[in-house]
């Protein structure tokens, strides 16, 4: 009994030293690295495809890698949770009891994707945000992370396991629960790989890679071999599922090697780096569309210094984010002006303008739902000339009008009438347009079954 003792001490002190060594290898520069792998929610959806993605985590691992693996929810169970309160709670439900139920999510894809992996003879442990030290602002719904605090995430990999972390949720310093918004797995996932200094962090998804535009509406998109973090940036936060947005601003502020793959195929994927080759004589690199955008217009605003300055003070007062904004000309004294909010937001909005109606004078306020924005994104836009009447021309060719448009060095934005569900035949035509159809490669990497 005692030997065996001694011989399961032994195995583990010379397992210890194994790892040690595989660290030192990692900070050494040799092939062994430690890796932060992420797989999305459709990657785990059911239990077939939770073991399929533990037999390629364990791959790696026998391959000599440490892995951190984060993990979301499992297919729909996010959508369906918030289903779930919608049938308990009339309104939106407190803020705070919803960050407590969705969380719930992520801590059984972490609990049974370890199980898959002890399932394969391999060691594991998995973690929830807490546990793994990830501190977020006192926030619910959509919390930024303010540290992270790696050392059991390290120690356990240093005992050689595979750790796996609950994607998508933090602790405030209160020791309150908060997730990081509706996507933010990747976020956990790149902000735990600067922390732990990995060497790669790679997010395993249902397609093979970032294309110029979703392969799911264009079918002659084209599989980008790389992107930079400032045109991924734009991307995401004009509406690019593929990342969330904060998880490309970590890997930029701390240049975290960022690969984008399937979790179905072993094709190579996209690289997320600070500066990106671009094709011969293409200057947009891809297109966004978000639907999830209201209109808010302000009408007859008497003209005086500050009108705009107290609307939009009283709107960040109660944390609501504005995108477009645009003023018209003064005609007769008073202006025009028209804001973009989420649909989420858009009733919030409407009440705070209503509390400020005698303050400002304005005659009156209209808003509109069923649009969606369109933009472009490319860093050669600037000093290209003809790219803005292009996107112009192909919208108006297709009979649609636009609402508003904005536009920065990289990118251009127009929000127009989604009514008649032209989305597909829009980013069709913007995508010929600007000559990025291929016939290269067919979209591959992911099942069609998404809700
Ligand atoms: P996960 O569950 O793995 O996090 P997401 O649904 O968040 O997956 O992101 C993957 C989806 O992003 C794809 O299925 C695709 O439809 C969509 N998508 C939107 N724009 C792009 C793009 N430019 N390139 C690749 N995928 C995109
Ligand atoms: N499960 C969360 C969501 O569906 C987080 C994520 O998938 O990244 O938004
Ligand atoms: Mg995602």
């Amino acid at each position: 009994m005692i030997q065996q003792v001694f011989l399961t001490t032994d195995v583990q002190f010379y397992a210890i030293i194994l790892n040690c060594y595989a660290l030192v290898c990692v900070r050494s520069g040799s092939a062994l690295s430690l890796i932060v792998m992420k797989f999305g929610g459709s990657s785990v959806g059911d239990a077939e495809r939770m073991k399929r993605v533990a037999k390629r985590i364990v791959e790696r691992k026998q391959a000599g890698h440490s892995c951190v693996v984060v993990v979301s929810a499992m297919g729909d169970t996010t959508d369906d949770l918030i289903d779930l309160s919608k049938q308990i709670y009339d309104g939106a439900p407190p803020a705070r009891e919803m960050d407590m139920l969705l969380t719930t999510g992520e801590q059984v894809s972490v609990a049974l994707l370890s199980m898959a992996i002890h399932n394969l003879g391999e060691q594991a442990v998995s973690y929830t945000g807490w546990q793994s030290g990830i501190y977020t602002e006192a926030v619910h719904g959509k919390a930024r992370i303010s540290d992270i605090q790696p050392q059991r995430v390290l120690n356990a990999i240093e005992q050689g396991n595979v750790v796996i972390v609950a994607g998508f949720q933090g602790m405030t310093e209160a020791g309150e629960i908060t997730t990081l918004g509706r996507g933010g797995s990747d976020t956990t996932a790149v902000a735990l790989a600067a922390a732990i200094k990995a060497d790669l962090c790679e997010i395993y998804t249902d397609v093979d890679g970032i294309y110029s535009t979703d392969p799911r509406i264009v079918k002659v998109a084209r599989k980008l071999n790389e992107i930079s973090y400032d045109e991924m940036l734009e991307l995401a936060n004009l509406g690019a599922a593929v990342l969330h947005p904060r998880a490309v601003e970590y890997a930029k502020n701390y240049n975290v090697t960022l690969v984008v793959r399937s979790s179905f195929t072993y094709n190579e994927g996209t690289n997320v780096k600070e500066e990106a080759v671009m094709e011969q004589g293409i200057v947009v690199r891809g297109i966004a569309y978000d639907k999830n955008v209201a209109r808010i217009s302000i009408l007859g605003v008497p003209e005086k210094p500050g009108q705009l300055a107290k609307v939009f003070i009283s709107l960040a007062e109660v944390q609501i984010d504005v995108d477009i904004i645009v003023q018209s000309g003064v005609i007769n004294g008073s202006a025009d002006f028209s804001f973009t909010t989420t649909l989420a937001d858009r009733e919030r909005a409407l009440a705070v303008i209503e509390q400020i109606r005698e303050e400002i004078g304005y005659r009156e306020v209209t808003s509109e739902v069923n649009l969606v924005k369109v933009s472009i994104v490319g860093a050669g836009m600037v000093s290209t000339p003809g790219v803005a009447a292009t996107m112009f021309k192909v919208i108006s060719d297709l009979g649609i009008s636009i609402s508003l448009v904005s536009t920065s060095e990289i990118k251009m934005s127009c929000v127009i009438d989604n009514s008649n569900s032209n989305l597909t035949e829009v980013i069709s035509a913007l995508h010929t347009a600007y000559g990025l159809d291929t016939t290269e490669q067919a979209f591959v990497g992911g099942p069609e079954d998404r809700r």
